[in-house]
């Protein structure tokens, strides 16, 4: 194929169509074009941007580049959660079983972490035994089966993103509005599924800094997910403090599975610790539950999901997920071993008394990638064991001597040198701060609304 036409259209500003776009994907995947020539097409792209048709065309061709996930009928609606990352984000960890346990079939394809926003599949990589990697046919059986997978994309689904992605990962391409949607939509609709919630994260530690971007992101994806045939919708979620108490892989699913064991009556007064982490998880669960018609407003959906959270059934479905995926339960008494640690776990202490007004997620990010707990590389290895707990979060008071943090680390010079970078990200005023919003808007299809 002659690219060179298409590349100067695309960086004079001309719309590019359909079958031109096909083309090009179909090539691309084929090893047909160089990636000098590919690169100065992603420029261009980034700078002159693509309309929704050619959004569109993109998305549709990158996902027929591989196979698309079929799976047998049945009454339980395929869906999937989607997420545009940040700290502490686990939500996919608990929402799976939950999800499975409401009546849903869930084929969730997740991917790797890179820079600071961790990844589902690292996570899941740190439970001894897990796959992360799973032939098609497997995954449709355990989705069958179980209800939920979490898995890597096959090598036959959506090749055209790795291709694109790796050349867009090393031409400063990747925050194009058009480029993003295109990808993750096209790994959404390979899974076949009906309905879609994107958890579209702006602040500090997100890929979209400000609450704007994250909005504009947010629609372009609702409004091509819709017109693709999949039910869509997106919240939009802040990302300055990490989600939870806990960051780092391995700590990661140990939180995931304190949220989902049933709270132990409360005393009066407590807080729950967990409850930003639970009240995404809920609303995740409550929009899907509107969105297949199985509720008719979302206070009832968010009830629902809380009583079944609260039963203890996502628990166990949680146990029978990990076993599907390769977990060896049996070896620890039925029981995940949930105490393997890191060899150090320092302590971070206050040194005033006020309230916490700040505790910076891209800082805590920054530590944890650091401490080898992400990737600075698609190659480096991960330590699953590293990370940090948070005791205290913003609007809670602390006093002289109170536990801000532990970072647990491979080394005591590690854990030394992260301890003082963790307490940079802790903010204390004498007053508490004004409270932020995790949910910020919900993102609908034009012409619905709640
Ligand atoms: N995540 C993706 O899968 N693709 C992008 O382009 C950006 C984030």
């Amino acid at each position: 194929m002659n690219f060179l036409p298409l590349i100067e259209a695309k960086r004079d500003g001309r719309a590019l169509s359909e079958s031109q776009i096909k083309e090009i994907i179909a090539a691309s995947t084929a090893g047909g074009i160089p990636d000098y020539q590919m690169a100065a097409f992603l420029m261009a792209v980034y700078f002159r941007g693509l309309n929704s048709a050619e959004t569109a065309a993109l998305t549709t061709a990158m996902r027929d580049s591989g196979e698309v996930l079929s799976f047998p009928d049945d009454s339980r609606p395929l869906v999937d959660k989607h997420s545009t990352g940040g700290i502490g984000d686990k939500v996919s960890l608990p929402l799976a079983p939950l999800l499975a346990c409401l009546g849903f079939r869930l084929p969730m394809i997740s991917g790797r972490g890179l820079g600071i926003t961790g990844g589902t599949l690292d996570k899941l990589d740190s439970i001894p035994g897990f796959k992360t990697t799973l032939p098609t046919e497997r995954i449709i059986e355990i989705v069958q089966s179980v209800g939920c997978v979490i898995c890597g994309q096959t090598a036959q689904m959506v090749p055209a993103d790795k291709t694109l992605y790796a050349l867009r990962d090393v031409t400063a391409t990747v925050p194009s509005i058009p480029l993003i949607v295109a990808s993750i939509l096209s790994k959404k609709l390979a899974e076949g599924v009906e309905a879609l919630v994107l958890d579209v994260k702006f602040g500090v530690a997100a890929f979209m800094p400000t609450l704007e971007k994250a909005r504009e992101l947010a629609q372009a994806m609702v409004a091509l997910g819709n017109k693709c045939g999949v039910n869509t919708r997106a919240l939009l979620t802040n990302m300055d403090t990490p989600l939870g108490r806990a960051a780092g892989n391995w700590l990661e699913v140990k939180e995931a599975v304190a949220c989902l064991e049933p709270i132990a009556a409360k005393k009066a007064g407590s807080q729950d610790p967990l409850s930003d982490l639970r009240e995404l998880v809920l609303a995740c669960a409550a929009q899907l539950l509107v969105q297949t018609g199985k509720a008719e407003t979302l206070e009832a959906a968010r009830a629902h999901a809380e009583k079944c959270l609260a039963s203890g059934k996502p628990r166990q479905k949680w146990d029978e997920m990990i076993v599907a995926q390769g977990a060896a339960l049996s070896e620890f008494n039925g029981k995940l071993a949930l105490n393997h640690t890191a060899p150090v776990v320092s302590e971070l202490r206050c040194s005033e008394r006020g309230y916490v007004s700040r505790c910076d997620a891209r800082l805590i990010g920054e530590v944890i990638r650091d401490l080898g707990g992400g990737r600075m590389t698609r190659d480096s290895a991960i330590n699953y064991d590293v990370g940090l707990e948070l005791a205290a979060k913003p609007g809670e008071s602390v006093a002289p001597d109170s536990l801000l943090a532990r970072v647990h680390a491979a080394s005591r010079t590690q854990a030394d040198e992260a301890v003082a970078r963790v307490k940079a990200a802790f903010h204390i005023s004498p007053e508490p701060p004004a409270h932020q919003s995790l949910i910020s808007e919900i993102i609908l299809p034009e012409g619905e609304n709640e």
